[in-house]
C-alpha cells in the first residue's frame, strides 16, 4: 500500500532530522521534573525522566498488579537506567501523548507508537525500535474476509479504530473519506472491541499484538489473515529536545547488544 512506502521514507527522515538537534539546549520538563520527583515515592537525587504512554496495549503497555509494564515500559527504563534517569511512567489516552511531549509535560512517548509524516510535524522520533501491522479483528462468522471487503466500491461497513491512531487514519482516508463506510473512533482499543462485539462496529482495525490479546480474552473474535498494512514503531520526543540524541543513541546500543530483542521475546512468544 502507498501509506507504507510514506511511512518507511518518514523512518528515514528521521535520524537526519534528529542529529541536527543534539547541541541544542533547553530542557523543556525541568518543572514537571521537579514536581514529578516532589511526589515520586523514593528521591534518589536523580533527575527523572517523564514516560507518556497508553497503558491499553498489550504486549507493549499494560497493567500487571497496578503497575504500567510492557516492551515499551521495560525498554524506556532500560534507557533510564543507562542514562542516569529516575523513569517516571503517566498513563493517559493515546491521543494525549503527542500534546504532552509538545506541552513539555512528559520527556518521551512511546506507546507502540507509529512513525508518520503527520506526527513528524509536532514531535521528533528516534530510529525504530519494532515493526506493527495494522490487523482486522472481526466476529467469528463476520462476512468481511479480507482487507478488500473493506475497500470494495460499494462497500459499506462501520469499522472501530481508536482515536488518532494510524489505524483510525488509514480507514478515515481510504473508507470514510471513499465514501465506502463510516469510522466510529473510541479512546481505548478495548472500547472499539467491546463495540465489536455489541455489534456496534463490524470490525476493528488495530495494530497486530494488541489485536492478538484483544482476541484471546474475548471469546468469538478472530484476526482476518490479510493485513491492513506494516509500519515502524519509534521513541517520539519534543522537537530540539536536547534528549533526542543521547536517547537515540542508548536505544541503538540496546538493540545492539540485544537488550531489545530479549525484551520483546519475553512478551512476544515466537509463533
Ligand atoms: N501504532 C498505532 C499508532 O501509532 C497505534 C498505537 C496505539 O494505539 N498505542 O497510531
Amino acid at each position: 500500500m502507498k501509506k507504507y512506502l510514506k511511512n518507511i521514507l518518514a523512518a528515514t527522515m528521521i535520524l537526519s532530522m534528529t542529529t541536527a538537534l543534539a547541541a541544542c539546549g533547553g530542557s523543556e520538563a525541568t518543572d514537571d521534573k521537579e514536581d514529578a520527583n516532589a511526589d515520586g515515592a523514593e528521591n534518589t537525587g536523580k533527575q527523572t525522566l517523564i514516560l507518556a504512554t497508553s497503558a491499553d496495549f498489550p504486549p507493549y503497555e499494560f497493567y500487571e498488579g497496578g503497575e504500567v509494564v510492557g516492551i515499551d515500559a521495560e525498554v524506556a527504563k532500560a534507557i533510564a537506567d543507562k542514562l542516569g534517569y529516575e523513569l517516571k511512567i503517566e498513563d493517559m489516552i493515546f491521543d494525549s501523548i503527542i500534546p504532552s511531549i509538545v506541552s513539555g509535560k512528559a520527556d518521551i512517548g512511546m506507546a507502540g507508537m507509529t512513525v508518520t509524516e503527520d506526527r513528524l510535524e509536532s514531535v521528533d522520533f528516534t530510529d525504530s525500535y519494532a515493526t506493527g501491522i495494522q490487523s482486522i479483528i472481526v466476529k467469528e462468522d463476520s462476512e468481511i474476509t479480507s482487507v478488500d471487503d473493506l475497500l470494495a466500491e460499494g462497500a459499506n461497513h462501520k469499522v472501530g479504530v481508536q482515536t488518532t491512531t494510524t489505524g483510525d487514519a488509514y480507514t478515515t482516508d481510504d473508507i470514510e473519506k471513499a465514501g465506502k463506510g463510516t469510522v466510529e473512533r473510541y479512546n481505548k482499543g478495548t472500547d472499539a472491541v467491546e463495540a465489536l462485539k455489541a455489534g456496534k462496529v463490524d470490525c476493528v482495525v488495530i495494530d497486530n499484538e494488541p489485536a492478538k490479546s484483544f482476541v484471546e480474552a474475548n471469546e468469538g473474535l478472530k484476526i482476518l489473515d490479510t493485513e491492513y498494512t506494516t509500519e515502524n514503531y519509534a521513541i517520539a520526543l519534543a522537537k530540539d529536545s536536547e534528549l533526542t540524541e543521547p536517547i537515540n543513541k542508548a536505544l541503538n546500543e540496546l538493540i545492539e547488544d540485544g537488550t531489545v530483542k530479549g525484551i520483546v521475546d519475553k512478551y512476544i512468544k515466537a509463533e
